[in-house]
Parts: structure tokens; C-alpha cells; sequence
């Protein structure tokens, strides 16, 4: 068996944001050499996330005002987690909801998506620069 690490680099210059990383974790595979297996790709922080969905028009936006009405950042002193010093609690619970990780299969030496599936990093909290890790296994 084969097997593949690799970090992406990703810095979102704002608080919140959303970013396509479906052709960096391509290129992984692609890298990696390996035609069938398994593709895990996740963030490696516990602001952020890493999710499958559609690249439509909108979502983006739809995803932000969601989250924002579950876990709104403001006001902060609403948060425990936040009587730390810290503001980021709201960051923490939408990560939550958003997801760690995603497992797609490779099949042929490509990543085996459903028809509309692309690979999404969510930033919660960020303007500094964070990973995601994509660990790739098979033969
Ligand atoms: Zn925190």
C-alpha cells in the first residue's frame, strides 16, 4: 500500500470565509500516483472546516447568514468560551456544524465525486494562515 501526506497552506484575510480547494486536493492525487484508495482532507484547526457541497451561486452567502443566525459573533460576552480572552467561541460551534473532515474515494487515479460534489474549506476565525491536511492511502 501507498500512502500520501501533504498541508495546504490556506490564509483568509478576513474574519470568515469560504474557499474551493477542490484543485489543490486534485493535485494530490495526481502527485501521489496512487489510482485506487482513499482521499481524507481536514482542517487542522478548530476554527475551521472542511465540507463537500456545490459551487453555486449564493451558497456562500446562504452558508455565512446561517451561521451567523446559529452562532452569531457578536455580541462575544454571550459565550463562555469567550471569558477566556479569547473571541472566538462563535468559531468554534460553527466549525461544529460545518465538519472536521471529508473521505472521498479514488477511483482510476481521480477523486470519485457525485456529480455536483467540490471540496470547500469554511474559515471561521482567520486572518493568519492555517492547514488543512490531505492524507491519501491505496495502491
Ligand atoms: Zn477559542
Amino acid at each position: 500500500m501507498k500512502s500520501y501526506r501533504k498541508e495546504i497552506w490556506l490564509n483568509v484575510p478576513e474574519r470568515r470565509g469560504f474557499v474551493n480547494i477542490t484543485r489543490q486536493v486534485e493535485e494530490c492525487v495526481r502527485e501521489s500516483g496512487i489510482k485506487e484508495g482513499l482521499c481524507l482532507v481536514n482542517s487542522m484547526h478548530i476554527t475551521s472546516s472542511v465540507y463537500i457541497n456545490d459551487n453555486e451561486s449564493g451558497l456562500f452567502e446562504d452558508y455565512e447568514r446561517w451561521l451567523e443566525e446559529l452562532a452569531p459573533h457578536e455580541p462575544v460576552s454571550q459565550y463562555m468560551h469567550n471569558r477566556t480572552g479569547e473571541d472566538n467561541a462563535d468559531a468554534h460551534l460553527k466549525r461544529q456544524i460545518m465538519g472536521r473532515e471529508v473521505v472521498v474515494a479514488i477511483t482510476d487515479g481521480k477523486l470519485d465525486f457525485g456529480t455536483w460534489e467540490q471540496i470547500f474549506y469554511g474559515e471561521f476565525d482567520g486572518r493568519r494562515r492555517k492547514r488543512v491536511l490531505v492524507k491519501i492511502i491505496g495502491e
